[in-house]
């Protein structure tokens, strides 16, 4: 019988703090901007220059701790990670390796056979590197250093995964905990988030683990997937042909759907990792810590929870508008506004998620304002327009947040309710169909559904539907 193998998973996930300014100087962390304006002589690493530790990413590091379950190290240290590459110009990454500020935690995900828990080594904080932008036509590469000192966190995970589907689960876990916070946007096309894959393979029932390789340059959850894949082909293949697995880092192709080595392992010696003498160690009182639990926000069970009971949402439609803190907002706000909880719910569920997945947008890119949604529900539910009309109304507030009262107005697509000029239309199709009549009046009673629509066309979408089918059926049974 051919051998059986197990994945064996664990994760380093960079996560970029959504503080105004850089993690040790003030330069502003704002992405894009003309190359090296966001920079002074700190994060250019200019020698003589000091850094100063910006304590908003300290305070984002302990929420996102504190949210993963973690236990916190109230004293804490800096260390520096010595390397030389261009885009790192201290020559040394100011990062956390002896003390990290966190660590033991543990994220709950859902899997197909029930909840698992993925258990975190630590959390630790860092200055993120500049950016080398090479550009071929000129055979040169260039440094842009705005992005050195942008603020960071690893979240390191045990190896506790086993498949794509419990490492995206936990990916998507941890970024709704980090966005609910509001600690990042966690994008990771822009690399606000950015997930490095350590992988290993072994038989089943073995319980050593098989040597890992870790994966970089993964910017989508589908490149994730396909890179796990990829490699526990690549890793079985050779333990099938007797050979060994080499501990070492690859780089994934995505276009090629394959990786290929960008150098061996480095241990932590090679870095040779010390304290960093220019921070001073940070001490964390009982009271900040007792003060940033005060003020956590209300995550995603909680809030589920409270959409069920505060405003009756089934469990699965508070699951969906509370899957991003962007779209639980915008719920929010409606249901507050008009007061229908219910109908704004499903103008999310069905034409919001419809258009965003039409058009391929992420939650966060879906921009229209919570008022006009309650307006337009509003105005349904008064009657003054149909559903229909509603539906591409709704399509242009989705667009370019129009505001629906004057657009109603300035495109004459207020209902009709007038009676006299509905009877005038019902008449008419009731004259232009009478072989349907007679079936009607033989009993056939469904075919009423098909004079209605008639006389809904002869309106544009826009006669009251309700009036329209009593007037038909009064019409009928006359
Ligand atoms: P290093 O310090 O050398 O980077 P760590 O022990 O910190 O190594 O592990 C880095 C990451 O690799 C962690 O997320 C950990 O869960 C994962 N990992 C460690 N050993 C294995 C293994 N055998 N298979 C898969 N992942 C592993
Ligand atoms: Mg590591
Ligand atoms: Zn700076």
């Amino acid at each position: 019988m051919a051998k059986q193998y197990e994945t064996v998973i664990g994760l380093e996930v960079h996560v970029e703090l959504a503080t105004k300014t850089k993690i040790f100087c003030g330069c502003s962390t704002e992405f894009g901007g003309a190359p090296n304006t966001h920079t002074c002589p700190v994060c250019t690493g200019m020698p003589g220059s000091l850094p100063v530790l910006n304590k908003q990413v300290v305070e984002l590091a302990l929420e996102v701790g504190l949210a993963a379950n973690c236990e916190i190290n109230q004293y804490c240290k800096f260390d520096r990670k010595n390397y030389f590459y261009p885009d790192n110009p201290q020559n040394y990454q100011i990062s956390q390796l002896y003390l990290p500020i966190c660590h033991d935690g543990k994220i709950e995900i859902d899997t197909p056979i029930g909840k698992k828990s993925i258990r975190i080594h630590e959390i630790h904080m860092e200055e993120d590197a500049g950016k080398l932008v090479h550009d071929e036509w000129d055979d040169c590469s260039y440094v842009d250093y705005n992005r050195s000192g942008v603020p960071l966190i690893e979240i390191v995970s045990e190896p506790d995964m086993r498949n794509a589907d419990e490492v995206i689960a936990y990916l998507e876990k941890l970024r709704m905990i980090v966005q609910y916070l509001g600690a990042s946007d966690c994008k990771l096309q822009e690399g606000s988030m950015r997930a490095d894959v350590n992988l290993s393979v072994r038989e089943v029932g073995n319980p050593n683990f098989g040597t890992r390789t870790e994966m970089k340059n993964l910017n989508s959850f589908k490149a994730i997937a396909r890179a796990i894949e990829g490699e526990r082909e690549r890793q079985i293949e050779l333990l099938e042909e007797g050979k060994t697995v080499l501990q070492e880092t690859r780089r994934w192709d995505d276009n090629k759907e394959s990786s290929y080595p960008m150098r061996s392992k480095e241990d932590a010696k090679d870095y040779r990792y010390f304290p960093d003498p220019d921070l001073p160690p940070v001490v964390i009182s009982d009271e900040w810590i007792a003060e940033i639990r005060k003020k956590q926000p209300e995550l995603q069970p909680e809030k589920k929870l409270r959409y069920q009971t505060e405003y009756q949402l089934s469990e699965y439609d508070a699951d969906l508008i509370t899957g991003t803190k962007k779209i639980a907002d915008l719920f929010e706000e409606t249901a507050n506004l008009c007061k229908q909880p219910k109908k704004a719910a499903n103008w999310i569920i069905g034409e919001t998620f419809r258009l965003a997945k039409e058009k391929k947008m992420e939650p966060e890119q879906i921009s229209y304002s919570p008022e006009h949604l309650a307006k337009l529900i509003e105005m349904t539910e008064a009657g003054s327009i149909t559903q229909t009309v509603a539906k591409n109304v709704f399509f242009h507030i989705f667009e370019e947040d129009i505001e629906p009262e004057q657009y109603v107005k300035q495109h004459g697509l207020g209902a009709v309710s007038d009676s006299s000029e509905l009877e005038a239309i019902v008449k008419m199709v009731l004259e232009e169909n009478p072989s349907t009549v007679e079936q009607y009046k033989a009993g056939k009673e469904k075919v009423v559904g098909f004079l209605i629509g008639q006389a809904m066309k002869k309106t544009k979408g826009k006669g009251n539907p309700g009036i329209i089918s009593k007037m038909i059926k009064e019409q009928l049974t006359k």
